[in-house]
């Protein structure tokens, strides 16, 4: 392996303890305590493992945690309901409503719902608006993630090639703007991508978030690139299974200038941003200045 290893798990721990410490002067000097919201609606087994994640990291920052688990059979009215007390009570910052939710109800409405200024989770049509227009917006977090990843290793990323393999509305497309706002040169690639491999090949900057174990290879990766590999996949692993990325991560990092391992990339940052997007809505809400160095 040549690549440098990008750590995530270390740089969400540097997250983590900056907003701790910033939850902690937003206390002493303004009696304030910023607070997360989650929904939960049904029983997925993932979804529950995510919450309680969730919830166990809010409180270990000093934030107050507020959960709400609803029955899988929940109607949309009620779900709306709750949500429109949430975003009358001043005493919480950020809501996150966990998906997937069930089929019988409608997500775009539900998200629509929060208020923009709570949606931590940034995936309101305002804050995707305010994103793409390059105004001050929620930025979802696991995009917001990476692009920290990236400015801490290359400082300016101005006028470099990203290519960003993935064009989902939580990962791919928002990722893609927050490095056209860097000035970077960005082409989105997708299942109808031709030449997907050449296009890859063009990369200063490659992001993966397309969800196909290890489908990018070693010889698809630019000499000296970085490589951020946002992929969770579970394969069978002899009688157990192990995770991966989108890149075959040998091969890629033997040609790669810098790399995110899964686990322990990518994926630890998504929690530490939420974290972050949290003390943010706090402070806004409050007109306070903004966290340093944990936005955008
Ligand atoms: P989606 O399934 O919503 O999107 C996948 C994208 O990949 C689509 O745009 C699709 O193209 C594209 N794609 C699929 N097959 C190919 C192919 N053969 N060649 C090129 N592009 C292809 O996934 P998400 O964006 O939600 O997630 C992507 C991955 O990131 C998953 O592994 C997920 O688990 C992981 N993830 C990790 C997070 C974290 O680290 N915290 C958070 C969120 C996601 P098209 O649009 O044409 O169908």
């Amino acid at each position: 392996m040549t690549a440098a290893l990008m750590d995530g798990k270390l740089f969400a721990a540097k997250i983590r303890t900056k907003v701790a410490d910033q939850v902690g002067q937003l206390k002493q000097d303004h009696g304030l305590t910023p607070g997360l919201a989650v929904v939960l609606v049904g029983e997925d087994p993932a979804s529950q493992v995510y919450v309680r994640s969730k919830g166990k990291q809010t409180v270990e920052v000093g934030m107050a945690s507020f959960e709400h688990k609803l029955s899988a059979d929940t109607s949309e009215a009620d779900l709306l309901s709750l949500i429109a007390k949430l975003n009358a009570d001043p005493e919480i910052h950020g809501i996150l409503v966990q998906l997937p939710l069930p089929s019988h109800l409608n997500s775009d409405l539900v998200i629509n719902s929060i208020d923009p200024a709570k949606d931590v989770d940034g995936f309101h049509i305002s804050n995707v608006g305010l994103l793409g227009t390059g105004q001050k917006a929620m930025v979802p977090c696991t995009p917001l993630g990476c692009l920290m990843m990236l400015r801490d290793h290359h400082g300016s990323l101005s006028g470099l090639e990203a290519v960003v393999v993935g064009r989902s509305n939580i990962v791919g497309k928002p990722m893609a703007q927050l490095l056209l706002g860097e000035s970077c040169t960005v082409t989105i690639a997708h299942s109808r991508t031709r030449d997907l491999a050449e296009v890859c090949r063009r990369a200063d900057i490659l992001v993966a978030a397309v969800g196909r174990a290890e489908m990018i290879p070693g010889d698809w990766v630019k000499p000296g690139a970085t490589v951020i590999d946002v992929g969770i996949n579970r394969i069978a692993a002899g009688e157990k299974t192990r995770l991966v990325g989108d890149v075959h991560f040998e091969s890629a990092a033997a040609v790669a200038g810098a790399i995110t391992p899964v686990p322990g990339g990518v994926g630890p940052m998504t929690i530490a941003c939420l974290l972050a997007n949290t003390l943010t809505a706090c402070c806004r809400a409050h007109g306070l200045p903004e966290p340093e160095g944990l936005t955008v």
